[in-house]
């Protein structure tokens, strides 16, 4: 199936209208977590990127499955269990759970499968036998390694072609650097303070880019629509499950590859290892709504990198304020009579500027940029003399179409109606007061109303209020 959407292949390197293997059914593998300690925002914006991407594909009459792997086992999480003196298993325990709460929090809908990857070694195995089985592999002091040489197409994703003279030399680390294009481990041997597994490959643990081959596989096929990550996992973890897959089954691995790039901060990649991080956490500490987080971390379109500053986040929390602003205003002021101030075009005009927005490789800055355009127009509208029925039934079908990719405008139930009884009689007893033209009560509770950090608006049906941080 051929749909308007169309999204950048870093395989091909171009801008491809995407089209799922079985008819209306796309399958996606997005690299997941290591999860020996907290997501740190830019890990977060790689997966709300791809949040917009599981969105956005059923936006366009997509069916999803979305697997996402948890890397519960690697030199990181092997290092971290050692050091806090706890199991493997325990220690990463606790950093999925926090992961999970903090796609919660972010509105991260949930992918249908979350494989861990020490419950998948009986697979991994079975991918490393094969691989030996077609000469790809070979032994050394009960480690297995993956020769390139024997996989032509080696570097075909990244470009990076490895030297000929690196020949035979080996990587054992899971992470390295482009310099170090070379046989890379897919089975580690045994070690003091390691876990491991008594297999036919010998006593051992996996490394880590043969989970993603073999987990995916389980769980999407041999060959499946989309596989993605942050930029950082095109070489040489992509590369390498490429060559893993693609060597052991002879047939295309994914279709489409997606990378996030980074968020940065003052040009610099955020990373644990330079220590100019922020978890979600430390954000919610310091008093930004997660709303405003996810606003930020979306705003920008995925292969541009973001630059991560306070005065940014403080700009989302306003843009974020004004679409509060226009779910109340929607749901506290009554439809007019007759044609109102906004057409059913202009609505519908928005609704196709944003879906045309997100077909363009999910181009969430001209996303948001019509959802503003379409809150600027009610905003007139209802100032200038309202809004039909019609009109208002069109703008409820736009804004929940838009929401139910970028998920930012929040409901009434989330903080955007009155809902405060409170504050409701405040306002009825200065409405009171003013048709009763005693204006000195009604500038009393208007002063009230101040301090608690309420503005009035008298709007031509009646006065609205909102909360102003
Ligand atoms: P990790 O937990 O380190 O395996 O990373 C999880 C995901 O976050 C991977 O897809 C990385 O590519 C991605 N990632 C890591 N650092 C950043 C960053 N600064 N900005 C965006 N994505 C990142
Ligand atoms: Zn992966």
């Amino acid at each position: 199936m051929t749909s308007e959407l169309r999204l950048f292949n870093t395989m091909t390197r171009r801008l491809e209208a995407f089209e799922s293997i079985d008819e209306g059914h796309a399958r996606l593998y997005t690299c997941g977590p290591t999860v020996y300690d907290y997501s740190h925002i830019g890990n977060l914006r790689t997966f709300l990127f791809e949040d917009i991407l599981r969105r956005t594909l059923k936006l366009f009459g997509f069916q999803v499955t979305q697997v996402m792997n948890l890397t519960d086992i690697d030199d990181k999480t092997i290092r971290g269990a050692n050091e806090a003196g706890k199991t493997l298993r325990d220690y990463t325990d606790a950093y999925i759970e926090a992961f999970f709460e903090d796609l919660e929090t972010l509105r991260i809908e949930k992918a249908e499968h979350y494989p861990r990857a020490t419950d998948y070694v009986d697979q991994m195995v079975d991918l490393v036998k094969s691989l030996e089985d077609k000469g790809h592999t070979y032994r050394s002091e009960g480690s297995i390694y993956y020769r390139i040489s024997t996989f032509p197409e080696y570097g075909k994703l990244s470009g990076i072609k490895p030297e000929e003279n690196l020949a035979g030399a080996r990587v054992d680390s899971d992470e390295y650097e482009k310099e170090d294009a070379r046989d890379f481990v897919l089975w580690k041997a045994a070690k003091e303070g390691e876990p491991s597994w008594d297999t036919d490959l010998g006593k051992g643990r996996p490394g880590w880019h043969i989970e993603c081959s073999a987990m995916s596989s389980t769980l999407l096929g041999t060959t499946f629509d989309i596989h993605s990550g942050g930029v950082d996992n095109i070489f040489p973890h992509h590369e390498n499950e490429i060559a893993q897959s693609e060597g052991a089954s002879g047939q295309s691995f994914a279709r489409f590859w997606l990378h996030a790039e980074h968020l940065v901060v003052e040009g610099e990649k955020m990373a644990k290892s330079k220590g100019n991080f922020f978890t979600l956490r430390d954000l919610i500490k310091k008093g930004f709504d997660p709303l405003t987080v996810r606003y930020l971390l979306l705003s920008v379109p995925y292969r541009q990198k973001l630059n991560f500053t306070f005065d940014g986040l403080h700009a989302a929390a306003q843009a974020v304020e004004r679409l509060t602003n226009l779910r109340r205003r929607l749901d506290h002021n009554p439809t007019v009579d007759g044609a109102g101030k906004l057409s059913l075009q202009d609505v519908d005009s928005c609704g196709a500027d944003f879906r045309a927005a997100m077909a363009d490789d999910l181009n969430t800055a001209r996303g948001v940029a019509a959802l503003h355009n379409l809150c600027r127009l009610v905003n007139t509208a209802l100032d200038e003399g309202g809004i039909s029925q019609d009109a208002m039934l069109r703008i409820e079908s736009v804004l929940g179409e838009i929401n139910s990719v970028l998920d930012i405008v929040p409901t009434a139930a989330e903080g955007a109606g009155d809902g405060d009884t409170e504050i409701d009689d405040l306002v009825a007893a200065r409405t009171a007061a003013r048709a009763a033209k005693d204006f000195a009560q009604a500038d009393t509770i208007r002063d009230k109303l101040t301090e608690l950090g309420i503005v009035v608006e008298d709007t031509p049906h009646g006065p609205v209020w909102r909360r102003t941080k």
